[in-house]
């Protein structure tokens, strides 16, 4: 199946009622910068809105966040209707996308993963077969691997994702 990448400003420009048109039911969220800035538990309103129409919609959310802090990852989902769990892997291992999509009892055909980061959101998803939105970073704090890993997608580019055979 071809994989494919999208890209979008920020979370509440995904249109989900297109993804739904495509066959999607189901949308994987990271947390630090993609539905609040690094460390924060301050949701936007305009984000609670996009997710609770995501909901409406027809679709069901899980939140895949590396943060070590479990009872934070537990709060955000609450908060915007999403699914967690511990997945007892960390992104980008393929099992921690897989786990996500079991525990929403979807398919990975049916899944998107929506992400700021190109290594850890979007390319574990691509290795898990799952399409990806790749989003642009709400602020520009995050963690020092972060920025070092902002450092290689700059070296390498978009082509990791796009290239056909990886
Ligand atoms: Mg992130």
């Amino acid at each position: 199946m071809r994989f494919e990448c999208k890209t979008a400003h920020s979370i509440v420009e995904v249109d989900v009622a297109r993804l739904y048109d495509e066959g999607k039911r189901y949308l994987i969220l990271d947390i630090d910068n993609t539905v609040t800035p690094w460390r924060s538990m301050e949701l936007e309103g305009e984000v609670l809105l996009w997710a609770q129409n995501a909901v409406e919609t027809g679709f069901g959310l899980f939140i895949l966040s590396n943060n070590h802090n479990k009872d934070r990852s537990r709060a955000m989902a609450q908060r915007l209707g999403a699914k967690w769990c511990d997945t007892g892997h960390k992104k980008p291992s393929k099992k921690a996308f897989l786990a996500a999509v079991e525990h929403m009892g979807g398919t990975v055909e049916q899944t998107v993963m929506i992400g700021d980061q190109l290594f850890s959101d979007v390319k574990g998803a691509k290795k898990a077969g799952i399409d990806g939105i790749l989003l642009d970073p709400i602020a520009k704090k995050e963690a020092p691997i972060t920025k070092l890993l902002r450092l290689a997608e700059r070296i390498y580019g978009r082509k990791v994702i796009f290239s056909k055979n990886k």
